[in-house]
């Protein structure tokens, strides 16, 4: 038996795990450790609420985990699983981790945000990143804290009515219907979505998404577009001023663009002006009450604040132009302009954090680092920093290996090549036999009593709690409430 520990819970520590023990044809014993109390990543704690039909992986997830966890009924099972929450692993307890498993593989996602690293941006009231805003709309536990930061205060929002989004892909998307559709109750009340931040952000009635390239070079996709344009029948208008469209060469459009440039071209058009039925499902009220806009070829240099609040004012954005070598840079021959604002969000995509530098870093794994995630070569093996080479059974899957793109069924794909790997790894690696025993790997990794570590039971246990309290489920923001339900 050969024994594999795995970083994180979300789909691309679950994936791996899954397609390791339905293709190993060497018994396995696979731990999944997890930091948060509760598994699932961005499964739970990143898509949105409005679309359950995502979470359904965690069905899956949980078929496998029921079947393989020990101890139940799996016993004449040829691998074994466990889940350990609680516990975030760091670079001493990676350095632990390899010296008693054949294998372990780094599924920890991408948990930091990219910065524009512009004047005003971390010491700004009202100017979060997506990841903040997104965490605290799906009430993700590090923000559960005692005292909440002062922009989630409902006092704060009494008077934010223009938000700005810096980025165009679809978490911008998210974040903007989230904003937009809060006040309608019928609209959320059965989602998982945390009210309090509903309630706050009722007042918002503008949002612009603003891209720093052109309108084709957008990074949402059509089914996310679409929604939007959809909620024009809650009284909710989109624009995309026609500038933008008149350049698109629709010769070079791919599919997907051609259908991007007609649904413009049809939502734009007053309702009863529509030619296709498709545009037609639902008519708008007679009067708008909330507004979206696209924004193009702007660059965000500097963030304004009131002096005497500290609360973010406008935002001083710089005009672009495309170069001779075909970039987007700015044109300084314009001169920037202001947009009064109360909040601003950039949505810039999520950064990896080396685990390396997480814990006292007594010992190093001396991982490399590619930017915004971890370097691997090019089935997964994780690089050495010190001579570029793969680490011995050291591999990477998900987000943490791609960097923070990628739906889940292409984060599943990426788990399972790099399953393979390590299958064909192992196959090849000397016989160990570590089976570590949960009491043992507990033992040595945990090197203080001071853990409380859930086991798969225990979430179980968490998730019939939470499923009882609302439909679909009400969260537990708290990790000490979850662990006092939990009976820990
Ligand atoms: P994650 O999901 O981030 O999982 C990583 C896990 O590791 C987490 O549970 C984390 O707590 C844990 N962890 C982190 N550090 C440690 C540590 N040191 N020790 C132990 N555990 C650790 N895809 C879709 O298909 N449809 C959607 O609608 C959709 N919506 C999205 C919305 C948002 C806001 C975002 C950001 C992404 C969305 N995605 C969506 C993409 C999808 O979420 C990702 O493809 C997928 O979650 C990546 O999986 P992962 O396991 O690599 O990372
Ligand atoms: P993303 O798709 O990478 O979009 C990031 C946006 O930020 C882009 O518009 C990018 O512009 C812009 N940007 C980055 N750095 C910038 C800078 N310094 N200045 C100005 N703009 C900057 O990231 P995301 O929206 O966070 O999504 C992450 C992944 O999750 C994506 O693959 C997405 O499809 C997936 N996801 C899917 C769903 C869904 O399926 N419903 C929902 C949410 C997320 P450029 O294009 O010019 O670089």
């Amino acid at each position: 038996m050969k024994s594999i520990s795995i970083i994180g819970s979300g789909p691309s520590g679950f994936y791996t795990a899954y397609h390791l023990l339905k293709k190993s044809p060497i018994p396995l014993n696979i731990t999944l450790w997890e930091k948060f109390p509760v598994p699932f990543g961005l499964s739970r704690y990143g898509v949105a609420p409005d679309h359950p039909e995502v979470k359904n992986c965690e069905e899956t997830f949980t078929q496998f985990a029921n079947a393989y966890t020990i101890p139940s009924g799996s016993n004449n099972l040829m691998h074994k699983f466990q889940f350990i929450g609680n516990v975030q692993i760091d670079s001493e307890k990676l350095f632990k981790l390899r010296s008693i498993q054949d294998c372990v593989i780094l599924s920890y996602g991408c948990n930091n945000d990219k910065k524009l690293g512009i004047p005003g941006e971390n010491d700004t009231l009202g100017v979060v990143s997506s990841r903040q805003f997104v965490n605290w709309y799906n009430s993700y536990p590090e923000n559960a804290c005692a005292t909440p930061e002062q922009w989630k205060g409902s006092d704060f929002w009494k008077n934010v009515k223009n938000v700005a989004i810096i980025g165009n892909g679809n978490v911008a998307l998210d974040i903007c219907r989230v904003l937009l559709t809060s006040n309608i109750k019928q609209y959320w009340q059965n989602t998982d979505i945390n009210q309090a931040s509903t309630e706050a952000i009722k007042h918002v009635s503008n949002v612009k998404i603003i891209g720093r390239r052109g309108y084709e070079q957008s990074k949402f996709t059509n089914k996310e577009f679409r929604e939007l344009w959809e909620l024009e029948k809650y009284g909710i208008k989109g624009n995309i001023d026609s500038k933008y469209l008149s350049n698109v060469d629709e010769s070079k459009l791919d599919r997907a663009g051609t259908r991007r440039l007609e649904m413009v071209k049809e939502y734009m058009k007053p309702f009863d002006q529509r030619t296709k039925k498709n545009y037609k499902k639902f008519k708008p009220p007679s009067t708008f009450t909330k507004f979206w806009e696209f924004d193009y070829m702007k660059t965000p240099v500097k963030i304004n604040k009131d002096a005497r609040n500290n609360r973010i004012s406008s935002i001083t954005l710089a005009i672009n132009k495309v170069n001779e070598m075909n970039k987007f840079v700015i044109d300084n021959s314009k001169p920037c302009i202001d947009y009064p604002i109360d909040f601003l969000i950039t949505s810039l995509g999520y950064k990896g954090v080396n685990i390396d530098e997480l814990g006292c870093q007594k010992h190093l794994n001396n991982i490399k680092f590619a930017g915004d995630h971890l370097a691997t070569n090019r089935e997964g093996q994780v690089l050495s920093s010190v001579d570029n080479k793969p680490i011995p059974g050291l591999f990477a899957s998900g987000w943490i290996k791609t960097g923070s793109k990628g739906v889940i069924v292409s984060t599943m794909i990426d788990s399972f090549t790099v399953g393979d790997e390590v299958i064909k790894y192992l196959q090849c690696s000397a016989t160990s036999n570590q089976q570590a025993s949960i009491i043992d790997l507990q033992n040595t990794v945990l090197d203080s009593t001071n853990y409380k570590p859930t086991t798969w039971f225990d979430w179980l246990k968490l998730d019939a709690y939470e499923k009882k309290l609302g439909n679909p489920r009400r969260k537990i923001i708290n990790i000490a409430d979850m662990l006092k339900i939990i009976g820990k």
